[in-house]
């Protein structure tokens, strides 16, 4: 069933638990997302990245029909929308929650632009998820990994004054691969936990280390954003397959099952199997 992300993590707060947000690019791996969160009968997040599918309508289109169609709650989220247009492009093409990622931008200018797109959004339904603070890239971890930290008393703020429904934190994550396991700020975590009125969401979580992650779903991150290691996975598993003969035909099938053993291992640490319940009651 589609859903806002807004009731997706609404609920993942309240229960402490996270949402696994695996970034989907084709029908291929979307199909295998919607398979993995039913075999888990968990809530699940399926995030388009603009930057990597600019043709979001098509995705919108054939993602909101599976979604329609699965036996679990799935939002759509446009992941990064970095201008205004990609963002209402999305609400077009029927997602149900856009992430307005204006973190690069000083305070004021975030919040401004934000607002201004939480006032379209919420007006047809829609959720907002936005950034404070900076998660930069790990290939950079030593510098970009504390650069940015998520300041408490900034969140609660801009929480108040844009609206948003969920907030992406700088925690000490990164986007992209470790060269080792990240140092996770959980004195930190817990302090926004306390302070911010909204679920908090958890970018970079490729990598970050088992024990960390759930952890974090524990103490606080209602939403995890996979894409690397999911892929990676997906390469891994075929290259386990002997593609000689006929083995070619299954190609698609063999990185769609990479895909979704490691969304169901993610799952599993998130705390969120058997949540979907909650939406049959
Ligand atoms: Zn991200």
């Amino acid at each position: 069933m589609l859903v806002t992300m807004k009731e997706l993590l609404d609920q993942a707060r309240v229960d402490n638990y996270a949402v696994a947000a695996p970034n989907i690019d084709n029908e291929h791996n979307l199909r295998a997302a919607i398979d993995g969160a039913e075999e888990m009968n968990s809530p699940l997040i399926l995030g388009v990245p603009y930057h990597v599918n600019p043709d979001i309508c098509y995705l919108g289109r054939i993602a909101t029909d599976l979604i329609r169609r699965s036996a679990v709650p799935i939002a759509l989220n446009l992941d990064h929308g970095k201008n205004f247009e990609n963002c209402v492009m999305a609400i077009r093409a029927g997602f149900t929650s856009i992430m307005v990622d204006r973190s690069e931008l000083p305070f004021a200018e975030n919040v401004s632009q934000v607002k201004e797109l939480v006032k379209i959004a919420h007006a047809v339904g829609v959720s907002v998820e936005a950034e404070l603070g900076h998660v930069g890239g790990a290939d950079n971890y030593e510098v970009d990994g504390y650069s940015g930290l998520t300041v408490p008393a900034e969140a609660v703020r801009f929480v108040a004054e844009t609206g948003v429904d969920c907030l992406a934190v700088a925690i000490g994550t990164a986007h992209g691969v470790y060269k080792g396991e990240p140092d996770i700020r959980f004195d930190l975590l817990k302090e926004l936990r306390e302070q911010v009125p909204v679920p908090l969401v958890l970018h970079g979580g490729s990598g970050t280390g088992e024990e960390n992650l759930s952890r974090l779903a524990r103490e606080g991150i209602n939403k995890v954003n996979l894409s690397n290691e999911l892929k990676r996975n997906m390469v891994v598993e075929l290259n386990k397959q002997d593609l000689s003969q006929y083995g070619i035909y299954g190609v698609y099938n063999y990185l769609g099952q990479g895909f979704k053993e490691k969304l169901i291992e993610n799952i599993q640490l998130f705390g969120s199997q058997n949540k979907a319940e909650n939406w049959r009651k």
